[in-house]
């Protein structure tokens, strides 16, 4: 059974085997968590990822897919970059918000990555009502088959903290 964390914080402090980043499709970098993940982890990230795009991603990651760079000069082994859905622009996007969280999990499990930090993906510029992402969030977890020991959702912010205790109560 996979541990479920919630903190408050800034994922890019935390000691994890891996963080998620809610990446965009072009892999080089944009605003919010993922600004802080480049900014706070250095080039090298960067360099992976433009190596990404260049072998294996040309048109760019799609929505629902993960790949994993090195973490840089963050605390973290691994970075897990995955897109998450654009709230309004998808037809379902809870189906592709858990898909996010089961390919972050795959990877994961491919690394041997035992410990896993997620933000709470596409509810930030991508627009997904947090409440709901969290239910679906929490139960894409919950239901995962996975080596993963302890995933532990790092919340920006009093609400979504919230959000997420409220699903995990309930779920
Ligand atoms: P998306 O484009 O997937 O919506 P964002 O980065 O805009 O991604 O937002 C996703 C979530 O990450 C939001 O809830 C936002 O508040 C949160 N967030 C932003 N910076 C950080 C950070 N340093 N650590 C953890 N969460 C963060």
């Amino acid at each position: 059974m996979t541990r479920i964390e919630l903190v408050e914080g800034d994922i890019t402090h935390e000691h994890v085997d891996a963080i998620v980043n809610a990446a965009n499709a072009t892999l080089l970098g944009g605003g919010g968590v993922d600004g802080a993940i480049h900014r706070r982890g250095g080039e090298t990230i960067l360099d992976a990822c433009r190596d990404l795009r260049r072998e294996r991603y040309p048109e760019g990651l799609p929505v629902g897919e993960a790949v994993a760079t090195t973490a840089g000069d963050l605390p973290a082994r691994w970075v897990i970059h995955t897109v998450g859905p654009v709230y309004r622009r998808e037809r379902d996007p809870a189906s592709l918000l858990a898909r996010c969280h089961l390919a972050c999990l795959r990877v994961a499990d491919e690394l041997g990555a035992a410990t896993v930090a997620f933000p709470a993906i596409s509810t930030g510029a991508y627009g997904y009502p947090v409440r709901e992402a969290a239910a679906v969030a929490i139960d894409a977890v919950q239901d995962a088959e996975t080596k993963v020991d302890e995933v532990r959702f790092v919340l920006f912010g009093r609400e979504a903290y919230r959000a997420f205790d409220e699903a995990l109560e309930t779920g």
